[in-house]
């Protein structure tokens, strides 16, 4: 049976699940969404045995059921082979108490790798079986991870085109340097005088746009989303949330049908949603904690069911998580609301308008599955050091804001269910921020040549200043130092690399910059 497609603002029309990958945006706005969420087929006992490549198929055949099985792992295997530096894909670690699962083996060392390594290749499998003969671009809005990950998975790939927008100044150096030194022919990289929800906002208004729709498509064109709005991105993403837990039972780390809580560093609700699609699949998870930085527009939102994005937009030393309009809520929404997409239209048009909007008393009542935390500047710095200190274990500022969300989560409930930490990015990718930590918390472990003065020119939004005195390299290498773990090659290869994309814009300007790209003006 074919499990099929509906627009969150439109409950009227439906959609295979290749051609919903091919869209990434509903016409109306509105996000693709399963008409149900289908549960797993094969049993926890036979998933603990599975390898990452095999755990994917069994999870990802249940949502795009209109790729054939050949299609399908022909895309698993194009995705989730050495390109990442471990055969298990997405290594679980024990961290004291608590597990964390390492989504940062991949090519571009973020999480957005699970997904960008196989969108590209489900995306051209949907492009042939739908008989699409345009070049398919891709615009991206990009925090940080999403744009270099897309670049990689997307770059030289026939048939498509990748433009990338992030915001100039909101992106530590690395996340910068990755991005403006991709090569390929086919990709293009745009900083935009903004923040990322300027971005965000702009590529999906050139989704929405009719009239652009017909220009595009008379120069040969047609845009697709590499953003997680696309469902494409969010099925990939559900694949590690069954694996970790079926590895935990292997491992006998927990016993069969034993529950866990998991706590997600989150931006724009996309992985925090797998997680929850995974438990609606049959996953024992009990609790879903959304971890945000000091942009906690969703802790305020879990607090009061009132979503408002009106507040100062705070640059972070956790960029990919600084976002005030987490478009993968809208998912979560339309499913509290009752798959009632007018309801959920009328908020969504709501926040559109006045940067708001407030959920009713029996849709707050169906979040139970959620808890709502946050973490500061200084309590993500002190959970880096800290746990350095403790147990010689690095994270990155995204994993510890969640590692300290998730603390505060059991000290505050009593809760002492296992707890997975999701651990979205290497250290490396934000040296400036860990080397500052590690040196106000990380006690004397962190000693490293220098290491007070190397860290002491980043301020608040040290990692967005491009270079706070320091050279982002020479951090690069403390940090080797500190960790004992060997930089990876995502961090050597752009040591030293051609700047290759300079081109910037005004938020105001993007349309005119795509087109200018694509050569039609
Ligand atoms: C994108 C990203 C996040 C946030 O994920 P969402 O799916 O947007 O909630 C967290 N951490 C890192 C390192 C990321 O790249």
């Amino acid at each position: 049976m074919n499990l099929l497609y509906k627009s969150t603002r439109n409950a009227e029309r439906t959609v295979t699940a290749s051609e919903a990958v091919l869209k990434g945006l509903a016409e109306d706005g509105g996000l693709f969404v399963p008409v149900e969420i289908p549960k797993l087929d094969v049993s926890l006992d036979e998933l603990k045995e599975m390898s990452y490549q095999e755990t994917a198929y069994a999870v990802m055949k249940r949502f795009l059921t209109d790729y054939t099985e050949e299609e399908l792992k022909s895309c698993i295997s194009r995705a989730y082979d050495d390109k990442f530096d471990t055969e298990v894909i997405a290594p679980l670690v024990k961290v004291a108490d608590t597990f964390h699962l390492e989504l940062f083996h991949g090519q571009t060392i973020a999480f957005k790798d699970m997904a960008l390594s196989i969108l590209p290749h489900l995306l051209t499998t949907a492009a042939k079986k739908n008989h699409v003969e345009k070049e398919i671009v891709i615009l991206t809005a990009t925090s940080g991870d999403t744009g270099k990950a897309a670049l990689a998975g997307f770059a030289d790939v026939p048939g498509t085109r990748i433009i990338v927008f992030y915001p100039k100044g909101g992106v530590s150096r690395v996340q910068e340097l990755q991005m403006v030194t991709q090569k390929g022919d086919n990709t293009a990289v745009v900083a935009i005088h903004g923040n990322f929800d300027n971005a965000q906002s702009g590529v999906k208004a050139m989704f929405e746009d009719k009239e652009l729709e017909r220009e595009l498509s008379g120069a040969g064109f047609q845009f697709s989303s590499a953003n997680s709005i696309n469902i494409g991105r969010l099925v990939p993403q559900i694949v590690y949330y069954v694996y970790a837990y079926a590895k935990l039972l292997k491992y006998g780390e927990i016993e069969q049908g034993e529950e866990i809580n998991v706590t997600v560093p989150t931006g724009n609700f996309g992985n925090i949603l797998a997680g929850y699609y995974a438990k609606q699949m049959g996953v024992p998870i009990a609790r879903l904690v959304c971890a945000s930085n000091e942009n906690k527009v969703l802790f305020d939102f879990f607090q009061t069911g009132t979503y408002d994005k009106n507040r100062e937009f705070v640059l972070t030393s956790s960029p990919s998580m600084d976002i005030l309009i987490s478009s993968n809520l809208e998912r979560l929404i339309y499913a509290i609301a009752g798959g009632d997409a007018k309801k959920n239209r009328e908020l969504m048009e709501n926040l559109k308008k006045n940067g708001v909007y407030e959920i009713s008393l029996e849709m707050k009542e169906k979040l139970s599955d959620f808890y709502g935390g946050y973490a500061t500047e200084e309590e993500t710095a002190r959970m880096i050091g800290e746990t350095y200190k403790s147990t010689g274990y690095v994270m990155d500022p995204h994993t510890a804001v969640a590692a300290w969300v998730s603390r505060a989560y059991r000290e505050k409930n009593g809760d002492d269910k296992k707890m997975l930490v999701v651990s979205t990015a290497s250290p490396y990718k934000f040296s400036r921020s860990v080397m500052t930590a590690l040196d106000a918390f990380g006690g004397k472990a962190s000693g490293t040549d220098g290491g007070t003065a190397l860290a002491s020119s980043a301020g608040k939004a040290g990692e967005a200043v491009a270079d706070g005195g320091v050279d982002e390299f020479s951090l690069v290498d403390a940090l080797e130092k500190a960790s004992g773990v060997e930089v990876p090659n995502a961090v050597k290869e752009i040591r030293g690399a051609k700047i290759l994309h300079a081109r910037e814009c005004d938020a105001g300007r993007m349309e005119e910059t795509v087109k200018e790209i694509l050569g039609m003006k």
